[in-house]
């Protein structure tokens, strides 16, 4: 539109007109929606030093309870793309030793199959989505919070190869009253004496 130019003729004067009319019409609309939003709160969220709230199921990144995780490898089984890597040796008293539980976000599709049947509830989709990173080496992910074993970790093993050592022993004498009992022998109160001065 060309407001300086002058018009001729009366056809030239009215498209003049017009486009004034049509300035000023559209100058108000357009700044009535800026004035609306100039009153309104900020939608703007300054990443990273404010977040975007997520939904309450939101299916962001990973986390383990490795305490109560029994290393029963469901989840693994259950990725349906291979995500997740577990290794472990299974120790006396049901303690773990753990040496790998990674989940590769370079494939994961954060479908959350590996969550739902866990038998203990133990690995959850967070809400932390953020996974920057400078090399795609780095989106393999450890999740636990200890590798190895802990202190109380190593009792649990020495107590529980101590109730084998004692259960052993103790079928041990069992099989062997019961085999003197079959063969006849009846021990005397002074071999009952005996056996517990050696003890
Ligand atoms: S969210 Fe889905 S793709 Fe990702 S590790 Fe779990 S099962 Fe695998
Ligand atoms: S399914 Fe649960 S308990 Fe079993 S290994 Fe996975 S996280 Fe651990």
């Amino acid at each position: 539109m060309n407001f300086t130019s002058t018009p001729t003729g009366p056809l030239g004067l009215s498209r003049w007109l017009r486009n004034i009319v049509d300035t000023v019409r559209t100058t108000v609309i357009g700044m009535s929606i800026t004035i609306k939003y100039f009153f309104t709160k900020p939608v703007t969220y300054e990443y990273p030093e404010q977040r975007m709230p997520v939904a309450p199921r939101y299916r962001g990144l990973h986390y383990l309870e490795q305490d109560i995780c029994i290393a029963c490898r469901v989840c693994e089984k259950a990725c349906p793309i291979d995500c997740i890597e577990i290794r472990f040796e299974r120790h006396p008293g049901n303690v773990n030793e753990w040496f790998e539980f990674s989940l590769d976000y370079n494939k994961c599709m954060h479908c959350e199959l590996c969550c739902y049947p866990c038998p203990v509830d133990c690995i959850h989709m967070g809400r932390e989505y953020s996974l920057v990173k400078y090399d795609r080496s780095e989106l393999i992910v450890d999740l636990m919070a200890w590798d190895g074993m802990r202190d109380k970790d190593h009792v649990t093993i020495q107590a529980a190869i101590d109730k084998k050592k004692k259960k052993a022993e103790e079928a041990a004498a069992k099989k062997a009253a019961q085999a003197a009992k079959a063969a006849g022998y009846e021990p005397s109160a002074e071999d009952e004496n005996e056996g517990e001065d050696e003890e």
